[in-house]
Formats: C-alpha cells, sequence, structure tokens
C-alpha cells in the first residue's frame, strides 16, 4: 500500500517533524495555507476519523492540543483551525487520519464561504431521528 505518510514515518520521505512518540507523529503540511500549518497522525496507518482506535485517538488529540498551542504561540497566531477531512468528498487526498492545525491571522483573507441551508417543516426532527438510530453507544 503506498501512503506518503507512512513513508515520512519510516523516514522514507523528508519532512520537517515537530513532535513524534510511539503513538502519534506530527511534522509540517508541504502545501500550507499559513505557514506554520501543521499535520498531527497516529503512527499506525487508519484510513479516516472513525476508524482510529480509541486511545490512540486520544493520544493524537492530546498532541493535537499541546502542537496548537506551540504553534499559535510561537508564531503569534490570532487563532488556529482544527480540521480532519474525512472523504474524498470531504476534501481528503491523503488517506491515513490527520489533524491539520492551521494557523490563522486576522488579516490572512481566509475564508470558509458556506451556502447555509434552512430545515423545512418537519425535516430537521427527521434528520436528528436518523442520527439518533445510528449512534452506537
Ligand atoms: P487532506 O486533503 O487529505 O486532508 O490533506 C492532506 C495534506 O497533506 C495536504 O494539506 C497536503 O499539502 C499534505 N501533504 C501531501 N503530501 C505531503 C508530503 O509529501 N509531505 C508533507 N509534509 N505534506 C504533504
Ligand atoms: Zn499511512
Amino acid at each position: 500500500m503506498d501512503c506518503i505518510f507512512c513513508d515520512i514515518i519510516q523516514r522514507k520521505s523528508p519532512a520537517e517533524i515537530i513532535y513524534e512518540d510511539e503513538k502519534v507523529i506530527s511534522f509540517l503540511d508541504i502545501r500550507p495555507i499559513n505557514y506554520g500549518h501543521t499535520l498531527v497522525i497516529p503512527i499506525k496507518h487508519y484510513e479516516d476519523f472513525v476508524s482510529v482506535p480509541a486511545d490512540e485517538m486520544n493520544a493524537v488529540i492530546n498532541v493535537t492540543q499541546t502542537i496548537s498551542e506551540a504553534v499559535s504561540k510561537s508564531l503569534k497566531a490570532d487563532g488556529f483551525n482544527i480540521i480532519a477531512n474525512n472523504g474524498a468528498a470531504a476534501g481528503q487526498r491523503v488517506f491515513h487520519f490527520h489533524f491539520h492545525i492551521i494557523p490563522r491571522y486576522n488579516t490572512d483573507n481566509f475564508h470558509f464561504r458556506p451556502i447555509l441551508k434552512n430545515y423545512k417543516n418537519g425535516s430537521m426532527k427527521e434528520i436528528a431521528d436518523k442520527i439518533r438510530s445510528a449512534v452506537t453507544k
């Protein structure tokens, strides 16, 4: 299986590694939205958010919190986004789960521009019922 992130973990591809432990690695995104845009990933290859086991996800989230603070403070960001794209439809291009940490600046002129929908009569409950019936815990 070809995976650029597994190659980075195995040092077959170069990267600016920010942090590594036995479960998690973090490195700079090669095509940043803003400089310092960082990725945090489990060492083991899992495709997306839902396929990462809980203990490894906890480790990934803890590191994401630590690295967010480091990125934000060291680069004097005004804020930051944490994003995970899941599935090609959502913009996922590398199918090894990762969080993006994107430092943000008041002046960076980067906007998400969603066209927001309105729920029609009764459809909000219908959608909520569908989701509630699929919750596995
Ligand atoms: P996705 O679209 O899957 O959420 O994000 C994948 C990210 O991985 C992109 O932001 C892309 O710039 C980054 N990326 C792709 N290939 C490489 C690489 O070889 N090295 C690094 N450091 N980042 C990469
Ligand atoms: Zn991988």
